[in-house]
């Protein structure tokens, strides 16, 4: 006898294309997602049975690649204790040694940990940190921000205004946004003699408006999901050094760079500046669960609780215990691993694997840094082609606009990138034979 979940069984991809809406996707979704049942290592096994390399760590997160049986066995233990507890009033041991690891990691003097579910709500408690601080000092004024173009912060509301105005993916919504100052993108890049001509407009538009002003925000080195762009560590050292004269907080953002991807652990660290407030997130359970953090100086923390005020921010599942157990372990397993000459590694193999791409008709660019290697194209890529055919080829890449890139686990074999490698080789071969 069948029933209608029988059918179901055989049939939910059908059910799941009409009614479960992917990301930034319409519905049903352009190109079909395709089915996973389950990862191990560095490979995607698709309900077809096809195995993918993966190259993407499911966004910068997976570091230490899916189904890693030390974080398996964290979150298998914490379980037994307990899945969550509300964080209003209660507190747990899980909680109190992920924010010891984390103040212990961060630059000095972060130390103050705030717990947050995602990377978006990680800079919104940022942003919300900035404006609380000078509301206490009376600074009532200060009610903006300054941030540079290119960059991505998330999708909810405050993160949304400080994205890239027009790359950012949320130009729809630009009226109804908080109105911040964008200087331009850092154009100095990473390896490139410094020029001090590429912090001007920042600087102008910070000194014109710094009363304004409450804190500014960037994504550091890397900017990520706006581009993948790196820029000059001289560029940080310059932002500090303003914001110290006119007396502004410098929010890092590190949901991207945190964790060892950019070949620091944090990639304020290439630039030796610390900033007052910095988010973390994505690799931070090792793309297990969702959980982020917002790290804030012990100054900021005791204006904002000046007379007893509280922090107006507080989420359902603040600390969720599973998701520290395992960001727990997830770190520890970084730590004792050598993720350095690793990183390095896998940069040198992009370093030379991409380089032969650069000069081809309609590649704008070839450029890594730490696990990241992008292929940057004069036009935007045609997803429902590409994406399938990269399936096909065997790997996991997920392409955006004008960008193939990879950033795979950290743990992935040197076979295994140099597939993902020739793979992307392939790709822009194609598409420079399409081109024009
Ligand atoms: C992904 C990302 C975010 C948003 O994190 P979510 O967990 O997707 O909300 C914020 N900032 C940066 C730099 C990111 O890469």
């Amino acid at each position: 006898m069948t029933t209608p979940l029988d059918n179901f069984q055989q049939d939910w991809k059908r059910f799941e294309q009409s009614h479960v809406w992917h990301p930034y996707a319409a519905m049903p979704a352009a190109t079909p997602p395709f089915a996973v049942s389950s990862a191990s290592g560095v490979h995607l096994k698709l309900e077809d049975g096809r195995e993918l390399i993966d190259g993407m760590s499911s966004w910068w997160a997976a570091i230490h690649g899916y189904n890693h049986p030390a974080l398996n066995s964290a979150i298998q233990s914490q379980l037994k204790q307990m899945s969550h507890v509300m964080f209003g009033g209660l507190t747990h041991k899980p909680a109190a040694e992920l924010a010891a690891l984390l103040v212990e990691l961060a630059p000095e003097p972060l130390d103050q940990v705030f717990f947050a579910d995602s990377g978006s709500v990680a800079v919104e408690v940022a942003i919300k940190m900035a404006l609380q601080y000078w509301q206490a000092k009376g600074a009532t004024k200060k009610q903006r921000l300054l941030t540079v173009r290119g960059g991505y912060h998330g999708d909810t509301f405050g993160a949304m205004a400080v994205c890239d105005p027009d790359t950012g993916m949320h130009h729809l919504f630009s009226q109804a946004l908080s109105k911040h100052y964008f200087a331009p993108a850092p154009s100095c890049l990473f390896s490139a003699k410094w020029d001090d001509e590429c912090i001007a407009e920042f600087r102008t538009l910070l000194q014109a408006n710094h009363r304004q002003i409450a804190a500014v925000i960037l994504e550091p080195i890397v900017q990520g999901a706006g581009g993948m762009r790196f820029y000059s560590p001289e560029y940080l050292r310059q932002v500090r050094a303003l914001c110290d004269e006119y007396g502004l907080l410098l929010i890092f953002d590190e949901i991207a760079t945190g964790f060892g991807r950019t070949g620091k652990l944090f990639a304020a660290e290439y630039a030796h500046v610390s900033p007052d407030i910095m988010c973390v997130g994505k690799a931070l359970t090792g793309g297990y669960m969702t959980l982020a953090a917002t790290l804030a100086t012990r100054e900021i923390s005791g204006q904002i609780s000046h007379n007893g005020s509280a922090f107006m921010h507080g989420p359902t599942f603040m600390a969720n215990p599973l998701a520290c157990a395992v960001a727990i372990a997830s770190i520890k397993l970084l730590l004792d691993s050598p993720w350095q000459s690793r990183v390095a590694e896998i940069e040198s193999q992009f370093q030379q694997g991409l380089e032969g791409c650069r000069g081809l008709l309609g590649v704008s660019d070839v450029r890594a840094l730490g696990a990241i290697g992008v292929i940057e194209f004069d036009e935007p890529l045609d997803m429902a082609w590409i994406q399938p055919l990269l399936v096909e080829k065997g790997v996991w890449l997920r392409p955006f606009g004008r960008l193939l890139y990879a950033m795979p686990p950290f743990i992935i074999g040197n076979q295994d990138l140099k597939k993902i490698i020739t793979v992307m080789a392939e790709i822009t071969q194609l598409v420079s034979q399409n081109h024009g």
